[in-house]
């Protein structure tokens, strides 16, 4: 049977955070009645612990794959020319550096396959020298620029990430949506009919029932903790740190593209209070532990995130203050005796192949999974609801739903990084409180 979308009811369950905020959105941009919405989340909206919950992200073309490519460039042009999205963009650009061999031939063949691409990547992609990278970003000095290289794709820049949810969140407000948070916005079960595979609602910690014809299950790196997804996302944590600039600091830097080194991290011109957010590159932290999703018969072992939402304490490992300080010298070595504050680790959920899950669950009728961001999908805000809405609706492309089709296998732990994420518990420094 096919239902008409104005009487079609949808909980989006993690709806105060990236994937879910956007796919409300995409419903009323789609004709549900916005009544007809149910949105959940621990926290209002935007959600203190969705990985979007931050300063800003990183806007860049993702080339790794087809589906890849034309979501992010769909996304672009949403964040260039989407009213709702526009104010949140800087498109200042992001130049891509090294001064090692490997990370400098790694650069060579992004360049060369960005130009040879054609789709207009050979107009606002550039080599770079050291010099050169000094003049796009003066207060680098000719001695710490001289041996880097770097590819400056200037379409890029970045997003202010939770102001962009913030503004979602508004929207959907002012529209009569459904927003329930704390108890009766926290995700306990799925309901189901009398055949015990049609889902109808949720239930929440609260006890109380939602019902409606489909499901949304946008939890982000709390995914595998709420549902059993047979270990296709490992949740992980990636850390930063903050500085505080003077006014006269802050003109230096204001307008520099993002500048990223795959070796040492990144970090973004300071905001409009003279904070520059640095991030260090690492294949992220586990937190293993026994723990019983929905849906499994036992207990198993699951990377379950804390938040520092529900932890104000916690911090980062003491590990991860050698690498945010190594990035600091690297790139801002005038600011190396600034304090650090805002210590933070952020969660994401990885897939095997680093594509999202986005599926009807294979066994649950009505239940749709839209969730493995694999820690890149921050800048597919705009976009990636309209994709859940057509899987919804039936109409995803087969492109689309093949990549991100129910994949059960791989090595989520690893994904495509460098190496597996490392666990917390081997890490000392983080936790400042005895709470579980
Ligand atoms: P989230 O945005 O985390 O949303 C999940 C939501 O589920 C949250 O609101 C949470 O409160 C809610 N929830 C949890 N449990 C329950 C429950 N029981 N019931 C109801 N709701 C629940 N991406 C980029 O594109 N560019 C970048 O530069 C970039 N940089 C990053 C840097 C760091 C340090 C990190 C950690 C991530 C970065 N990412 C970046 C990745 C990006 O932030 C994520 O891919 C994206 O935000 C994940 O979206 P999501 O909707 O899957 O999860």
């Amino acid at each position: 049977m096919t239902l008409s979308r104005s009487t079609t009811k949808v909980v989006v369950v993690g709806g105060a955070g990236t994937i879910g905020s956007s796919t409300a959105l995409h419903l009323i941009r789609n004709g549900y009645t916005p009544s007809n919405i149910t949105v959940l989340d621990v926290y209002p909206i935007p959600s203190a612990q969705s990985a979007g919950h931050d300063l800003n992200k990183i806007m860049s073309i993702r080339r790794s794959n087809k589906v890849g490519l034309q979501l992010s460039l769909e996304a672009l042009n949403m964040w260039k020319h989407d009213p709702l999205f526009k104010p949140f963009f800087h498109e200042v650009g992001m130049i891509d550096c090294s001064s090692s061999k490997e990370g400098i031939i790694a650069l060579q063949q992004k360049y060369k396959s960005l130009v040879e691409a054609g789709m207009g990547f050979e107009k606002t992609t550039f080599w770079l020298e050291g010099h050169d990278i000094q003049s796009r970003v003066p207060p680098f000095t000719k001695e710490q620029t001289e041996d880097w290289k770097g590819v400056l794709c200037s379409d890029g820049g970045w997003l202010a990430a939770a102001k962009a949810i913030n503004a979602i969140g508004q929207f959907l407000k002012s529209e009569g949506v459904q927003l329930r948070f704390g108890g009766a916005g926290t995700f306990k079960q799925p309901l189901f009919a009398e055949d015990g595979v049609t889902c109808i609602g949720v239930e929440t910690t609260d006890g109380t029932k939602y019902h409606a014809d489909k499901v949304v299950l946008a939890a982000g790196a709390w995914s595998p903790t709420l549902i059993d997804l047979e270990d296709q996302c490992v949740s992980k944590a990636w850390v930063f740190a903050h500085i505080k600039l003077t006014p006269e600091e802050v003109k230096q830097y204001k307008n520099i593209p993002v500048v990223y080194d795959g070796e040492y991290g990144f970090f973004f011109e300071p905001d409009e209070n003279g904070i520059i957010k640095v991030c260090d590159e690492f294949p992220g932290f586990s937190r293993f532990k026994a723990h019983k999703p929905f849906g499994a018969t036992s207990p198993k072992l699951i990377s379950v995130p804390r938040s520092h939402a529900k932890h104000p304490s916690d911090t980062y490992p003491d590990a991860s203050e050698v690498t945010i300080r190594k990035a600091i010298a690297r790139f801002l070595p005038a600011f190396k005796e600034k304090e650090l504050f805002n210590r933070t680790m952020c969660w994401c959920t990885d897939t095997a192949d680093a594509s999202q899950l986005i599926c009807e669950h294979p066994r649950w009728k009505n239940f749709i999974l839209a969730t493995g961001d694999s820690g890149h999908s921050f800048k597919l805000l705009p976009n990636i609801g309209k994709h859940v809405v057509e899987l919804i609706q039936g109409s995803l492309s087969p492109e689309m739903a093949h990549e991100w089709r129910w994949r059960p296998g791989g090595d989520a732990l690893k994904s495509k990084r460098a190496a597996a994420a490392k666990d917390l518990a081997t890490l000392p420094g983080w936790q400042h409180d005895a709470k579980l």
